[in-house]
């Protein structure tokens, strides 16, 4: 046993008499809250009759059914088995390598539209989804409903089964960036050169068919308001929009000359609020069936790349998943631009203010175009705006995530900063900022970012 020495202690200064009665510190007083926000409350529907798949008796209903009743996050056994469900009920003439299902009923040459819609949804993990019926519209209870893309699943089903000749897939992990839809763009290229349009189903509300998603221009105007007057037969309308985030078709721009997606009449989705007007999409499902897809004009070249205008353009650079799908698209813009590879066009943005480097694509922009007028924008937008550049530009999440979680629960941001998703908040982000600089209060865009990335 070893002796141990104690070492000697070192000599302290015995506190001063004035030391001895300094008055403790004041405690800091609490910082006044720059805003103060409650949360809407969550939907209670426990007391809404519970929805069995089994009493649906068409195709439509029945698969929309099917596929809300189950939280179909990509890369679990629900998704799956989901899958293998679909694939038991439809002509299936092809399941490619990254598992998305095909069907071809196209029977001549002149048959040159896809259709297509994405069998994953935003949940965290598998399992049961519990839906209710709320007279019209279907609810899930403390889940997303899963009608994106359930609804565009169920559509794809009926237009299948009432034999509306096209090329039809049902693709894997949307949610997730695209995974089936880039899969099939890489691997499967020669199947576009028969393609005329792609058609998603899969945009939220009603109304819109797409004309720009991911930042460019994804079908013709002529093309847009030909397919808004074919469906605007009864009594829904459609109008051709320019604000599309990302969906699947995304991926075909610059292989096929009209890509788009079209309301389906969910809304809220990717949170527990989300819900789909079952009366719209029936509607939606008797007039796909009656148009003339054929017939549409063809009017875009899929090699001219369009960038639509700066705000969207910025999403495109940024470094999130989907502007960064396949950059070998955005090196085939026209040409005239000085930048002839994305990547400096990327660096040129910024690292320079200046909006005389970008192409001009028609638009005229002036530098007050450029920039948020800062006087205009009370604190929270600038703090908003500020952390939104940074997602978008940097990638760089952290103060977006930090201002979202304050922004829904300013008790505890902490545990609610837990619960959001970066993945899903990238998504979100161009718009937002097309929002926030086209007058939508911050709030408001706040509000749209955590029912949007919540977990
Ligand atoms: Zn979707």
């Amino acid at each position: 046993m070893t002796k141990t020495t104690t070492p000697e202690r070192p000599y302290v200064l015995a506190p001063t008499t004035l030391d001895a009665v300094k008055p403790p510190a004041a405690a800091p007083t609490p910082a006044t809250p720059k805003y103060t926000y409650v949360p809407p409350p969550k939907p209670d529907v426990s007391h809404l009759p519970l929805l069995d798949p089994n009493d649906c008796t068409s195709t439509l209903m029945r698969t929309l059914g099917r596929a809300c009743t189950l939280k179909r996050d990509y890369g679990t056994q629900t998704e799956a088995k989901f899958v293998a469900w679909l694939a038991n009920r439809l002509p299936v003439s092809l399941i490619d390598g990254a598992g998305n299902v095909h069907v071809d009923l196209r029977t001549t040459n002149a048959h040159r539209t896809m259709f297509t819609c994405h069998t994953d949804t935003v949940h965290n993990g598998g399992g049961a989804n519990d839906v209710r019926i709320d007279g019209n519209f279907w609810r899930a209870d403390g889940a997303a409903l899963g009608a994106d893309d359930g609804a565009g699943i169920a559509l794809l089903c009926h237009m299948i089964e009432a034999g509306v000749p096209a090329y039809y897939v049902f693709f894997r992990g949307e949610e997730r960036g695209g995974i089936g839809s880039k899969w099939l763009a890489e691997e499967m290229p020669a199947l576009f050169a028969s393609i005329d349009r792609a058609v998603a189903f899969d945009r939220a509300d009603y109304y819109d068919v797409i004309t720009h998603q991911s930042g460019g221009r994804c079908c013709s105007d002529e093309f847009a308001q030909a397919l808004c007057d074919a469906l605007g037969t009864g009594e829904d309308w459609f109008l051709p929009c320019d604000g599309g985030v990302y969906t699947d078709t995304a991926e075909f721009t610059d292989l096929v000359p009209e890509c788009t997606n079209v309301s389906v009449g969910y809304k809220h989705q990717h949170g527990d609020r989300e819900e789909q007007d079952i009366e719209f999409l029936q509607r939606l499902a008797a007039l796909a069936v009656a148009v003339d897809w054929d017939a549409l004009p063809t009017k875009r070249d899929p090699k001219v790349y369009e960038r639509d205008d700066w705000r969207s353009a910025i999403g495109k650079y940024s470094g999130t998943q989907y502007s960064l799908a396949s950059p070998s698209k955005y090196a085939k813009y026209d040409g005239k631009s000085a930048y002839k590879d994305w990547r400096d066009q990327r660096d040129a943005y910024e690292y320079e203010d200046d909006d005389s480097q970008w192409p001009n694509n028609g638009t005229t922009l002036d530098a007050d175009d450029l920039d948020l007028n800062d006087e205009l924008l009370n604190e929270l937008e600038c703090e908003l705006s500020d952390a939104l550049e940074a997602a978008i530009h940097d990638n760089n999440f952290s103060h977006l995530l930090d201002l979202v979680a304050k922004h829904a629960m300013p008790d505890d941001p902490d545990w609610m900063r837990h619960k959001l998703s970066k993945v899903r908040m990238s998504h979100m982000v161009a718009r937002a900022y097309d929002d926030l600089f086209n007058g939508v209060a911050a709030t408001d865009v706040l509000d749209d970012l955590m029912y949007g990335s919540e977990v």
